[in-house]
């Protein structure tokens, strides 16, 4: 073993990093964002600000909704996903209202997002900003569920996998309302549901058909719907995502969907994803902040119950962590391999590329 390859032990580094003094937090570089976020358990006790994009931030101020409310059950409840941005806990709390008062009988709340965002070990490329949320397309049951069966229960797939087409036995006229619902509030700016419903509701809304705009076919989403919100005020660091076009995406656009080519298998569906690669160094570099800033008190000090939203206060104020002027900055680049990723497939018109793994 010559001097240099003694080098690249990873051992031998240690040690010798040992003696010279330094301490053993990992190089930043290796400090894999989704770990970090995705062990914490209460959100930052600051204001609510949303930094960076929907797949590529974090958020401080979040606020978990309620595990239940008399119109809403939080499903997967072990995930610990049901936090969001202030105005979007509030939102998905008045969108249980009113689509209840529709005729819905209830939300089945899927994931938000991590206490302060960031990347998650499992599922969903976007949530990192606490503007994202998954609702059931499977209406609350009548009894309550209990934390077990929020666990185990499925969701009903909405959509033949074969043909793309929704399911005529299953799709009812109370869906199409829960999603015009959905997209009639002005902070909705894109709601994704699968090829299959998005052409449901082309075929068959009639009247009023401005709000399918916002309603935009992606993979996935047949047995849920992914509502997001733009960037709320107090968030400078929040960045929008591009509007999407102004017609009802009922064209062109929807017809490349039902080709063979969105559908073709992954050629590499063991390649790592964004979310395991991402570094601290790739996100924007608030975030780092953001991880280290105090937690409120309990859980309870940090979660919603209507009307003015909680600030969770922390014991002690919230110093401002700083953030070294040698930190990598968030305009770091991932490697090449997932630079797709960053220009997220979920704007605009959908063009042909290569089907994300999820
Ligand atoms: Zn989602």
């Amino acid at each position: 073993m010559n001097l240099l390859s003694a080098f690249r032990t990873p051992l031998l580094v240690a040690v010798l990093a040992a003696l010279a003094g330094f301490t053993a937090r990992p190089a930043a570089a290796e400090e894999r964002a989704k770990d970090l976020f995705g062990s914490k358990k209460l959100p930052a006790a600051t204001s609510a600000q949303s930094i960076g994009f929907y797949s590529k931030g974090c958020f401080a101020g979040g606020v978990a909704i309620p595990m239940d409310g008399p119109t809403w059950e939080v499903m997967r409840p072990s995930r610990n996903r049901r936090w969001g941005h202030p105005a979007m806990i509030a939102l998905i709390e008045k969108l249980s209202r009113d689509a209840a008062a529709d005729g819905w009988p209830g939300l089945l709340i899927g994931d938000i997002s991590q206490p302060r965002g960031g990347p998650m070990m499992t599922g969903h490329a976007s949530h990192q900003i606490g503007l994202d949320a998954d609702i059931w397309l499977t209406p609350m049951p009548s009894r309550p569920l209990s934390m077990a069966q929020r666990e185990s229960m499925s969701a009903t797939l909405m959509v033949d996998e074969k043909t793309h087409l929704v399911k005529d036995a299953l799709w009812t006229p109370q869906h199409t309302n829960l999603l015009k619902r959905a997209a009639s509030y002005a902070e909705v700016e894109r709601i994704l549901v699968n090829p299959g419903i998005k052409k449901k509701l082309c075929d068959t809304v009639k009247g009023d058909r401005s709000w399918l705009r916002k309603v935009r076919p992606f993979w996935g989403h047949d047995y849920h719907f992914h509502m997001r919100i733009g960037c709320q005020p107090g968030s400078p660091d929040c960045k929008a995502q591009e509007a999407t076009p102004d017609d009802d995406g009922c064209g062109k656009s929807l017809a490349w969907w039902f080709t063979e080519q969105p559908w073709r298998p992954n050629k590499n569906p063991d390649a790592p994803k964004a979310r395991d690669l991402m570094t601290m160094a790739n996100l924007p570099r608030e975030c780092r902040a953001v991880l280290d800033a105090p937690g409120p008190a309990s859980v309870e000090a940090a979660t919603y119950h209507g009307g003015a939203v909680p600030v969770a206060v922390a014991a002690p104020e919230p110093e401002a962590p700083s953030v070294p002027a040698t930190a990598a900055s968030g305009t770091t680049g991932l490697p090449a391999s997932v630079n797709a990723f960053t220009a997220t497939p979920e704007i605009g018109v959908p063009i042909p590329r290569p089907r994300p793994g999820n």
